[in-house]
């Protein structure tokens, strides 16, 4: 079968890892907690930054937030490999910007992850990876964006919810941890 997957916040914990730069860089202190409290995609509310404020931040720390160590959620990479082992097809689909796109790659290979490169996609907007999936004909695709999920209808695709606190209101099945995949979507072994 033919599995997609979003990376940042689908399969690794970027948000939380920028969390942690942003204290650095500012020399702050910030709680984990008021992270986790966090129900918005954006993360510089707790720094105090307005809305442009921490799309500035963002931007002027891209490089150190994608090509530094962030995390894999557990189970992520033990998952996807054991699916590869299995004889999947598995397809990553992210709209980091063209430029980072093969540093990208590379990187995920890095951390472990089963890399194609035939089988790896970014540069397109959110709402345009719907068309990438479609022609894919994927079976199954796991995102964390609202803005993501809610433009896939074609039935053909299973879409699962990586469990975020942005995206509780959208009622469609959800990962809470990678370790639960194979018990929602393959006979269990
Ligand atoms: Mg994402």
């Amino acid at each position: 079968m033919k599995f997609g997957f979003d990376i940042d916040d689908t399969l690794i914990q970027l948000r939380e890892h920028a969390f942690h730069i942003y204290n650095r860089k500012l020399n702050k202190d910030i709680q984990i907690d008021e992270f986790h409290a966090l129900n918005r995609v954006e993360i510089h509310e707790p720094f105090g930054m307005t809305d442009d404020e921490g799309k500035k931040m963002w931007m002027d720390h891209v490089e150190d937030i994608y090509f530094s160590e962030c995390p894999p959620y557990p189970d992520a990479v033990d998952t996807l490999q054991k699916l590869e082992r299995e004889g999947h097809e598995i397809y990553y689909i992210t709209a980091r910007s063209k430029e980072f796109g093969e540093r990208t790659m590379d990187w995920m290979i890095k951390a472990g992850f089963p890399v194609h490169p035939k089988r790896f996609f970014y540069g397109m907007d959110d709402h345009e990876k719907v068309h990438i999936i479609e022609e894919l004909e994927l079976d199954y695709y796991f995102d964390d964006k609202p803005a993501v999920v809610e433009t896939l209808k074609n039935p053909r695709t299973k879409v699962f919810l990586k469990n975020q606190p942005y995206n509780r209101h959208l009622e469609l099945p959800r990962i809470d941890s990678w370790n639960e995949l194979f018990d929602y979507i393959l006979e269990k072994k």
